[in-house]
């Protein structure tokens, strides 16, 4: 056995040939609210501040609700889900009004 191991895009889940160009990614998603819903009371469980308590109280699914707190992915994708990634993020669709 000699030279790179095969890598799988993460996104798409192609193989990507060794003398293709990869790219290596980081994604960090974490639940942050600005303002609690007043209205809500936090019954839906869609506050921050309810997931938190849920999390420390010992939930029946404590990973689920530790990946809506805290979600973390790294990986490598094929060029083709990078320009996915890059239109998505970077140009997110604007709503319309008149220029
Ligand atoms: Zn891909």
């Amino acid at each position: 056995m000699s030279g790179p191991r095969p890598k799988t895009c993460d996104a798409c889940g192609r193989g990507i040939a060794p003398s293709a160009v990869y790219y290596r990614f980081t994604l960090v998603l974490e639940g942050e609210q600005d303002v609690l819903d007043p209205s809500g009371g936090g019954s839906a469980g869609e506050d921050l501040a309810a997931l938190l308590k849920q999390l420390e109280e010992g939930p029946e699914s404590p990973q689920e609700l530790e990946d809506q707190v805290h979600w973390e992915r790294s990986g490598v994708v094929c060029s083709a889900c990078r320009s996915m990634v890059v239109r998505t993020l970077a140009a997110p669709p604007e709503p319309a009004r008149p220029h």
